[in-house]
């Protein structure tokens, strides 16, 4: 079964369209990800989750994490303090919800894109992703809350290890999980031209990022989303699929900058507010991986050394 959550268009060119779709993938009999959008005149709302829990309680997370973060953000003009907002009420209907104890490990991630022409705001938690492509170029704007993001980026793990990693699910930062949400935020001054690919990672950890750009630059929004969602599915489908694509077409005139919006005058996306707790900790976990990094690169030499011997001494003796 697939959600699909109809998208916008018409003959004078919107400032924004978008195309909001999720589909079970070919492997799992349950939805447990969850999409929504909310266009507006200056852009609009845009939001993917991915539950996890029990039975039929990674569904109910997703759900109410599109749900909260949606009506919250409809409220007002959105600026970083309304994101936030969101994003707790969210967290704490979830962990409400996640006190039952049928409803333990109740989780979700959640991933919210913001446009108020021109600038764009994005909330994020756990592994879902926001990207830009820009000039077709693809880059992503969020860092991902998982096990193997956070080894990766201390140089314990390749890129081609985090993504077969048998632990590659493992998130560490959830809306749901505790009284209080830890919420990155990034903000950054859109251009005509801008395309924003929002997905779970049933669609980042299938396709990989060259693919996502190419499909990105070349099919307006509707067919984008499609077209993902059906490559996924091809390259096995092992995990439910989210895709949210949107694309600005121009930017609205006549629109004083809010004043949150001073710091994203620039060109390039810039953090607002890093939502992982634990700061100083974090800093140390990033030295000593530089350490592990660097022990890890002799470990890989004395491997290759004793490698070497083995080959010898076998072709040695074999001429023997
Ligand atoms: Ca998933």
């Amino acid at each position: 079964m697939a959600y699909n959550f109809a998208m916008s268009g018409s003959s004078e060119a919107p400032a924004v369209e978008a195309s909001a779709l999720t589909h079970p993938g070919r492997k799992r009999t349950t939805n447990q990800d969850a999409v929504g959008k909310k266009l507006t005149d200056r852009g609009g709302v845009f939001v993917v989750a991915d539950g996890m829990g029990g039975h039929r309680t990674g569904e109910l997370a997703s759900k109410l994490a599109v749900k909260n973060i949606l009506e919250v953000i409809e409220e007002d003009a959105p600026s970083p303090t309304l994101l936030l907002e969101a994003f707790e009420e969210a967290n704490e209907a979830i962990y409400m919800a996640g006190q039952r104890p049928e409803s333990r490990g109740m989780g979700t991630t959640a991933t919210a894109l913001a446009l108020d022409l021109p600038y764009a705001l994005i909330a994020h938690v756990g592994d879902s992703r926001a990207y830009l492509l820009r000039d077709g170029e693809l880059t992503q704007l969020t860092q991902d809350h998982s096990w193997v993001a956070e080894r990766l980026r201390q140089g314990l793990l390749t890129a081609t290890e985090a993504r077969n990693h048998r632990w590659r699910n493992v998130i560490t930062n959830a809306l749901g999980s505790f009284p209080d949400a830890r919420v990155d935020l990034i903000g950054l001054k859109v251009q005509a031209g801008d395309r924003f690919l929002i997905c779970s990672d049933g669609l980042s950890g299938v396709l990989e990022d060259a693919v996502l750009q190419e499909v990105l630059d070349t099919l307006p929004t509707d067919a984008a989303a499609e077209r993902l969602v059906k490559l996924a599915n091809e390259w096995g489908g092992p995990d439910n699929i989210s895709v949210v694509t949107v694309a600005v077409n121009h930017i609205p005139k006549n629109h004083s900058p809010p004043p949150w919006a001073l710091p994203l005058e620039g060109e390039e996306p810039v953090v607002l507010a890093l939502g992982q707790e634990d700061e100083s900790v974090q800093v140390q976990v990033l030295n000593s991986g530089h350490a592990r990094g660097f022990w890890r690169r002799w470990r890989d030499f004395i491997f290759l050394i004793v490698y070497v011997a083995l080959l010898l001494f076998v072709l040695l003796f074999n001429n023997r």
